[in-house]
């Protein structure tokens, strides 16, 4: 992901409520106001770098899932201030949301950090920074989204509008929160939608703080609205509502699948799947080894390998596979792990016990499957998820850790030999987010990057995401796009509109 190129510095040093961030909100928005769980039902936060509890928030489930549907479903009325506002003024707030955003990035990616575990550094640069980029682009978009004439046949006058879909509910993961919530509101609010948000369980304490914002923003009632809980309850009540005319949903493939057949099942409302990935990158003999073993330590490690474009299967040449394994495993062991408050820290822990457990599993299956174990592989301090960088070679893609999504911090190194021997093997997953070739031959990048079947292919570089362009995988990887012009088709739906005319116009 994009780093920040904007003047903002890190708030150094950190203060008591940078390091210990007071929790303002906990409950339910709907309609911008804040309220609690109809069942009065809460569930609690836990720091995963501590395990200590941070906060008790409220619950929702199907009730409160129906009262913000019908909240959004109002802000959409004929002649109400949202159906009515011009698109520019759109615009306008969403530059005001992005504003309010960059006012309180310490704040805001404190709470990321309390939540995620992830890096200071990186929540403010990253998830939050980024995510203000995303927002400016997209409130550009706003009074940009046309139709077109058609010279149709006859004599008839012929154009189309790119209209808002309507009630627009979205699922997030735990990975990204604030990210994944503007990725999915800014392009649905630029095209004049309103918005039901379930954060993810683990992380629903940004997701509350930016719904403050939008009300500040001068966003109307009824327009976002946020409803924290558990993905069987609030997540399902959203995937088969007949009020939400399209779901959006970033998370496993498993419960991608359950989305798709409950919008199936309630009302075929559109959809958008961002799901897993297995993403390969191929290095050959030809790349500059110390760029490349950089990038592929960074396309593996970031966010402590909890990201559905890692690069989790690293495919080197024969002729360097012995170097670059040796030295990607120097650079893992140096890897500073431990306390995400930490400025120098490069990977906090894992999200959860749950997450945690699971990578230690898949490690331990790793070493079953006769793949040879290099570093790590075990757990990295007494309290909090931490995990070790782990480091695997001999990996083959009838191994678990070659086939399956680890979402932790474990590197799998497979050798190979030729290019065509190479791409088939990439394309042999499930999966299709990203890929990436190292190389300084033009023709291998030409060949690699028609023949991958992913939803982006980077090339001598990596993680590299852009609010321009589009993103989003192949195959189970998901369906449609994020960002870029894609998003505003993602969040349309094109009328036709057929005129009599007196003559051919
Ligand atoms: P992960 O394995 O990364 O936690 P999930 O796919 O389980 O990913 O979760 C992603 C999001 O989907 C979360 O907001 C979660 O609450 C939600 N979710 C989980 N189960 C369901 C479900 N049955 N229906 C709708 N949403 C769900």
């Amino acid at each position: 992901m994009r780093r920040s190129k904007c003047k903002m510095a890190l708030p150094l040093p950190f203060t008591e409520a940078i390091r210990n961030p007071q929790v303002k909100f906990t409950k339910i928005f709907i309609n911008n106001e804040f309220v609690n769980s109809t069942s009065g039902k809460m569930f609690q936060v836990t720091n995963p770098a501590t395990e200590v509890k941070i906060a008790d928030v409220q619950a929702g489930d199907k009730a409160d899932v129906n009262k913000a549907v019908a909240a959004a479903t109002r802000a959409l009325d004929f002649d109400s201030p949202w159906q009515s506002m011009d698109a520019s003024k759109r615009g306008r707030l969403l530059d005001k949301l992005a504003d309010l955003m960059e006012r309180d990035t310490a704040y805001i990616a404190s709470l990321e950090v309390i939540t995620c575990g992830k890096p200071y550094r990186d929540a403010f640069f990253v998830d939050v920074l980024s995510s203000v980029r995303v927002l400016r682009y997209f409130a550009g978009f706003a009074d940009k989204i046309t139709g077109k004439t058609i010279p149709i046949d006859g004599e008839y006058f012929c154009y189309t509008r790119h209209e808002p879909i309507g009630v627009v509910g979205q699922i997030i993961p735990w990975n990204f929160p604030i990210p994944m919530m503007i990725y999915k509101i800014a392009p649905a609010l630029a095209c004049g939608n309103t918005v039901v948000l379930k954060p993810a369980e683990q992380t629903p304490l940004s997701a509350l703080y930016i719904a403050d914002l939008i009300k500040e923003a001068g966003f109307p009632p009824g327009v976002v609205n946020v409803v924290p809980g558990f993905g069987p309850t609030a997540g399902a009540a959203i995937a088969s509502h007949p009020g939400v005319d399209k779901v959006c949903f970033t998370g496993s493939v498993e419960i991608g699948r359950q989305v798709m057949k409950m919008a199936a099942d309630s009302n075929l409302k559109r959809l958008n799947l961002e799901l897993g990935g297995k993403s390969p990158i191929v290095v050959f003999e030809d790349a500059d080894m110390d760029y490349s073993i950089e990038k592929c330590h960074h396309a593996l490690f970031f966010n402590a390998g909890q990201c559905c474009m890692a690069g989790s299967r690293t495919y080197v040449h024969e002729d360097i596979y012995d170097t670059f394994v040796q030295r990607s495993v120097d650079r893992a062991n140096i890897r500073i792990v431990g306390d995400p408050m930490d400025t120098a820290t490069e990977s906090g822990p894992q999200l959860d016990h749950a997450q945690f457990k699971k990578i230690l599993a898949m490690i331990e299956s790793g070493v079953e499957d006769g793949a040879t174990l290099r570093c790590g592989g075990q757990r990295h301090g007494d309290i909090g998820y931490f995990i070790k960088p782990t480091v695997f070679s001999d990996v083959t893609e009838d191994m678990r850790i070659g086939r399956e999504e680890i979402f932790g911090p474990v590197q799998c190194i497979i050798k190979f030999k030729t290019l065509e021997e190479v791409i088939t093997r990439a394309n042999s997953s499930d999966y299709g987010i990203a890929a990436a070739i190292f190389t300084s031959d033009i023709d291998k990048v030409m060949l690699f990057t028609s023949r991958v079947k992913a939803g982006t292919v980077w090339v001598n570089c990596y993680n590299w995401l852009t609010p321009q362009t589009s993103f989003g995988g192949v195959k189970q990887s998901g369906i449609g796009r994020e960002l870029g012009e894609s998003a505003i088709n993602e969040y349309t739906e094109v009328k036709t509109v057929t005129m009599k005319a007196p003559a051919k116009v």
